[in-house]
């Protein structure tokens, strides 16, 4: 049986990115992943300027895809009040449709292996992982990545203490047709119970995603009513839901999504991406954090792999500290606005606050954004 240098479970953007990365460091590189490239996943789809270096450094060739680029974000309160202002770093527009795929088609080329099907148990044993698929087959590595997102059956597996709390979060995206929505801007807009984001796709297309609490969601008992009844209650997203026009058949959900801590290592796996933690959706940092997250994976498993006196629990704290040292303030300030959310009369006020200071509003943008990664 062959043993890889790494297997990566999940190739959403954290296991893809990782994947890349390490195959240009000469690492043999398993991915697997449960669905075929090109999909779509719900997102709010605005990327942080902060992962373009290192993409570039990877040669992933973003133009190609056609991004839209952003500088500019709005809010607005559930009464339409308004605000906007300049995004420090910037972003882009890109649907995950794409972009997965993008990055898929490079790792690919630097010649990653694929295999389609989930993961449903990881072993650790004498220092090789054994990772069994749902077809049976069993795949062993010396290094294992966990980038299985935000929600997955083997975080039952490996018990891990999050998956045991129910969570109130659900998430919807659509794509729409809506030509005059502009180009530079990326919509934050307050409702009952929620929020949504609105931004541009390479195809021109609007990708609206919202949030909203299952609380608020479950009087209701389609999505279509709970757009109509709470959703367009906000001016914006009222004139937007009349005027746009649908481009999927059906809008994507899924519920359950936590925002609770997680260990950046467990039963020996290095975890990425939303499988350490995820940010609020709010916060538009989840996919820049996902590619760092999986660049420094990717340096500490390539100076454990080239070391000639490989050190497991060295690896493990130095992944644990660095990826603590980046992103653990990151995640508590959306923490603290998940918590805020969370109660309807705070969370109007504090919105309502935060879309009459342009102060606060970038205050909040610095506290839950990174700096460029450097390479
Ligand atoms: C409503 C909402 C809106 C958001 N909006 C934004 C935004 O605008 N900007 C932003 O930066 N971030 C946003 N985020 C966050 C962002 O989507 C995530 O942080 C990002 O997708 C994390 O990437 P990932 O690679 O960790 O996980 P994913 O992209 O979810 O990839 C995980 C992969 O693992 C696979 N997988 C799962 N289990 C298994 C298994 N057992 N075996 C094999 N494969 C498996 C899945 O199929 C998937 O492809 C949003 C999140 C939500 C919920």
């Amino acid at each position: 049986m062959k043993l890889y240098d790494v297997i990566i479970i999940g190739g959403g953007l954290a296991g893809l990115t990782a994947a890349i990365d390490l195959k240009k460091c000469d690492c043999s590189v398993l991915v697997i992943e449960k669905n075929t490239y090109p999909n779509h996943k719900v997102c709010g789809e605005y990327v942080s300027n902060e992962v373009k270096p290192y993409l570039e450094y990877l040669g992933v060739n973003l133009n190609s895809a056609d991004i839209i680029a952003i500088d500019t974000l709005q809010m607005s309160t559930t009464s339409g009040k308004r605000i906007e202002t300049g995004l420090p770093l910037g972003g882009f527009g890109i649907s995950r449709y794409v972009f997965d795929n993008l990055l898929y088609k490079n790792a690919l080329a630097l010649g990653v292996e694929f295999v389609f099907d989930s993961a449903v148990n990881t072993s650790f044993n004498e220092d090789i992982f054994e990772i069994t698929l749902a077809s049976k087959e069993i795949y062993t590595s010396k290094i294992a990545i966990g980038a299985f997102g935000k929600r997955s059956s083997l975080d039952k597996k490996l018990h891990r203490e999050f998956i045991q709390q129910k969570s109130p979060w659900l998430g919807v995206k659509c794509h729409y047709e809506f030509p005059d929505f502009p180009t530079n801007v990326v919509a934050l807009h307050n409702f009952s119970g929620g929020y949504g984001g609105l931004s541009k796709t390479e195809d021109g297309s609007v990708n609206f995603c919202y949030l909203t609490s299952f609380k608020s969601f479950k009087e209701f008992n389609s999505i279509e009513a709970f757009n109509k009844k709470v959703v367009a209650k906000n001016p914006f997203l009222g004139d937007f839901l009349r005027s746009a026009t649908p481009k999927f058949k059906n809008p994507l959900s899924i519920a359950q999504i936590s925002f609770e801590r997680k260990k950046a290592v467990e039963n020996h796996l290095l975890m990425c991406g939303d499988s350490a933690g995820l940010i609020h959706p709010l916060c538009g940092n989840g996919m820049a954090m996902a590619i760092h997250s999986a660049k420094i994976a990717s340096t500490c498993i390539t100076d454990y792999l080239r070391s000639p006196n490989p050190d497991r629990k060295k690896l493990e704290q130095s992944y644990a500290f660095r990826w603590r040292k980046e992103f653990a303030g990151r995640l508590r300030m959306g923490r603290a606005i998940q918590k805020m959310l969370m109660n309807e009369t705070a969370s109007n006020l504090a919105i309502a606050t935060i879309a009459q200071s342009e102060k606060i509003l970038q205050s909040m943008i610095k506290r839950t954004h990174g700096n460029p990664i450097l390479v």
